[in-house]
């Protein structure tokens, strides 16, 4: 058996080298030595401001809440 599987796209917190915008919205500015949060996607990067990241972590927990409740339910085990 292999490790288990990693849901989560490559993903890391860092600091904005140069200011720019977020690019899920770009009305939202990124500033020098802000944090962001970077996504792999394919072979770069895309960046989003700590707002729209604190929202994308927020649903995608709910999203993985559901779906383990979703299989528990499935399986007849009581929710937690
Ligand atoms: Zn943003």
């Amino acid at each position: 058996m292999g490790r288990p599987k990693t849901l989560i796209l490559a993903m890391t917190v860092d600091k904005a080298l140069k200011r720019h915008t977020c690019q899920h919205n770009n009305k939202h500015v990124i500033s020098k030595g802000d944090l962001r949060l970077k996504v792999a996607k394919g072979r770069s990067h895309e960046h989003y401001c700590t707002a729209c990241a604190d929202k994308f972590i927020d649903l995608a927990l709910q999203g993985l809440q559901k779906l383990q409740g979703d299989l528990r339910l499935e399986a007849g085990e009581p929710r937690d």
